[in-house]
């Protein structure tokens, strides 16, 4: 079934795009918890980690590094957070891996 994300993909929905290549592709989340708020997901339909396999290693590194370039672009000089929320206990609520980019504020640990 096809997810939210894949209609972004798919640009049958807008979204604030950041960052777009072959593997991937970054847009600012909808509803930001923090001043800076991206998410990063693959184009590659994948419902989560826990789905991922061997074989995804070097998107899953790539997924990362474009965190990092992004956080980058963005002017994260002050640091920022990744997460990956992975299945119901997780608090993942779209079924398409992604990986949230925070930052433009001092974050609180733990997330709770
Ligand atoms: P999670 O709860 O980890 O699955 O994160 C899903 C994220 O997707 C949430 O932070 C939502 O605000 C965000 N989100 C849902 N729909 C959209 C959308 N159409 N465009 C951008 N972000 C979205």
């Amino acid at each position: 079934m096809s997810t939210i994300f894949q209609r972004i993909i798919n640009k049958e929905i807008p979204a604030k795009i950041v960052h777009e290549d072959d593997l991937c592709l970054a847009f600012h989340d909808v509803a930001p918890q923090a001043p800076t708020h991206v998410l990063v997901i693959p184009k590659k339909e994948l419902a989560n980690l826990a789905a991922a396999e061997d074989s995804d290693q070097a998107l899953l590194g790539h997924l990362l590094l474009t965190a990092k370039k992004v956080a980058e672009q963005l002017g994260l000089t002050n640091g920022y957070r990744t997460v990956i929320n992975c299945g119901r206990d997780g608090g993942q609520s779209v079924d398409h891996l992604h990986i949230h980019l925070l930052g433009g504020r001092a974050l609180h640990w733990p997330p709770g």
